[in-house]
């Protein structure tokens, strides 16, 4: 992969990056926007008293993507950027442009859907026992 495009995915991942800090810090914080929420219209408070209910669930997610945007920034770093985590082959670059912080290529990604628990790190569900 060339510099520019590699800076490309670099500039990119950083954006994503402070977005989810953004949101993660906020939810952290327990939404104080005295200063700047003034400006903010009406509806973004109703939104986020709804958004309220899935934060948790929502919260979780933004963590994982925060790890892969993270993990993503340090291989450009290391030299490692677009390489398969799992098998080693150069991921292309179309897909590195639609998930930037993909560590999979496509091949192995459709594998874990259709085998998910070989590559769940054991977060069975305690009350899946039957
Ligand atoms: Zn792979």
């Amino acid at each position: 992969m060339n510099k520019k495009k590699l800076a490309q995915f670099h500039s990119q991942l950083e954006s994503i990056r402070s977005e989810l800090m953004g949101g993660v810090e906020k939810s952290n914080l327990g939404v104080k926007e005295n200063e700047v929420g003034q400006v903010a219209d009406i509806s973004d408070d109703a939104a986020r008293t709804y958004n309220r209910q899935l934060e948790g669930e929502l919260e979780e997610q933004e963590w994982k993507k925060l790890k892969q945007v993270d993990n993503a920034i340090e291989k450009i770093n290391t030299g490692e950027y677009g390489i398969c985590t799992q098998c080693e082959t150069t991921i292309p670059e179309a897909r590195l442009e639609v998930v930037p912080y993909t560590e999979f290529c496509t091949q192995c990604l459709s594998e874990m859907e259709k085998n998910p628990k070989a590559t769940t790190i054991t977060e069975k569900n305690p009350f899946e026992e039957n």
